[in-house]
């Protein structure tokens, strides 16, 4: 069989490296490596060029460009510098891309790769909470098939009839509820950095960590699906399962329940999707249910974790919130991230955002008008911070 030709938009990070992982163990010849990009980790970045014989690479900021330079001077990988470089990663021609950069700064090129009509999978959650629209209607534009990378999305996809979508009653998210479960109101105001980066289960890039705490993780893949299932809000549950052994489920009118199981390793959904639709080996730790123990589920605490209310809020609003929402907290959260705002104070900065933004009633129908409002709202929750750090 002909290798894959794979394009990784954000291989430095946390999906990415698990993504190259899998090619690497898949051996010569099943992948051949189109493009790579980064934001600034020129030295990984060449690395992985040099190691996977990368024919192109990408790095959104300048900065690092004549590192990236430097090392490869001696190879034939050629070097795009600049977010439209990136867009010219997803362009390239290629099997399947791996959408895997963190934030709407993945938006464009991931545009760009689902314009190919080929197998996209889908990490960056974000594309689809600021445009889900828009990507929606380009993947029925190009017939590309969207593969949802994230475990609750790829659970749901594995078990979903997509024939007969009338035979769905609900779709339920499971949570692993992140490391704060147990606290109080009163200890959720004193969490540091460093205990909302230390979550019980799963090991991520910083900002899905620190949306995990937060639970607005949740809330942004309560959005996705909607888009990626064609559900509306009412139709999707999200309850709280710590163990993080069943992945996500679909409710069929029947009363039957479907489920996916698995070892909480992201490398399951990421090999699911770079084999669809057949199914490739993936070194993860074998699942021994006589070991796990109790299996539990609750219902969340929206007042403990307003990110999930805020987010099924601005999901139901529909139009430019959830745009909105997620401009607001990636900008929160890199605040948090910087120690500029306390924890609690990421869906503050969210909720504030929504309301002087949400109320002038933005309309989003095209990408201009998409990156404008995250423009905006980017604006607007800075300002709220510059607010909160001088009171
Ligand atoms: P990481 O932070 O680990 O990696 C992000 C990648 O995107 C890196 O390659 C980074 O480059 C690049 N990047 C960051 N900012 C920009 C930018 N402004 N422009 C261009 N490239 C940029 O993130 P994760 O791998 O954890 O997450 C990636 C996506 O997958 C997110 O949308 C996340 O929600 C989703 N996801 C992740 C899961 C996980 O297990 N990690 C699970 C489910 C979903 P550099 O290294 O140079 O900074
Ligand atoms: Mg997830």
């Amino acid at each position: 069989m002909a290798a894959k030709r794979l394009t990784i938009l954000g291989s430095t990070g946390s999906i990415g490296q698990n993504t190259l992982d899998l090619v690497r163990r898949a051996g010569e010849g099943a992948f051949d490596i189109v493009a790579l990009t980064a934001h600034s980790n020129a030295n990984q970045l060449a690395e992985q060029a040099l190691e996977f014989g990368a024919k192109f690479v990408a790095l959104a900021s300048e900065e690092n460009a004549g590192i990236l330079k430097t090392l490869l001077r001696d190879s034939n990988v050629e070097i795009g510098v600049g977010p439209d470089a990136l867009v010219e990663a997803g362009k390239r021609s290629a099997d399947f891309v791996m959408a895997s950069i963190i934030g709407s700064a993945g938006l464009e090129p991931t545009l760009a790769a689902i314009e190919q009509g080929i197998h996209v999978g889908l990490a960056n959650k974000e594309c689809l909470v600021c445009a889900g629209e828009l990507v929606m209607t380009a993947v029925a534009q190009s017939g590309s098939t969207l593969l949802p990378i994230d475990s609750e999305h790829n659970a749901i996809f594995q078990v979903l009839d997509q024939k007969q979508p009338e035979s769905v009653k609900r779709l339920i998210l499971t949570a692993s509820g992140g490391p704060f479960l147990d606290r109080t109101p009163a200890e959720m105001y004193n969490i540091t950095v460093s205990d909302a980066l230390n979550h019980p289960i799963w090991s991520m890039g910083a900002k899905i960590t620190i949306d995990s705490a937060s639970m607005m993780n949740k809330g942004l893949e309560l959005i996705e699906a909607s888009h990626l299932f064609g559900r509306k809000s009412g139709e999707i549950d999200v309850i709280i399962h710590p163990q993080s052994i069943i992945h996500s489920m679909v409710e069929y009118v029947d009363g039957s329940y479907l489920a996916q199981l698995g070892s909480p390793d992201m490398r399951t959904p990421i090999a699911y999707a770079l084999a669809y639709p057949a199914r490739m080996s993936a070194p993860v730790p074998k699942l021994d249910l006589t070991q796990t123990g109790g299996l539990t589920f609750f219902e969340p605490d929206l007042e403990q974790f307003p990110a999930l209310k805020l987010a099924r809020e601005a999901l139901n609003t529909g139009g430019a919130a959830t745009n909105i929402l997620n401009a607001a907290n990636e900008v929160a959260v890199a605040a948090f991230l910087d120690k500029k705002i306390g924890f609690l104070d990421i869906a503050s900065i969210a909720e504030k955002t929504l309301d002087k933004l949400g109320r002038a009633n933005l309309a989003q129908s095209d990408l201009a008008s998409v990156l404008a409002i995250d423009e905006q709202a980017r604006i607007t929750a800075t300002e709220s911070i510059q607010g909160l750090s001088r009171s």
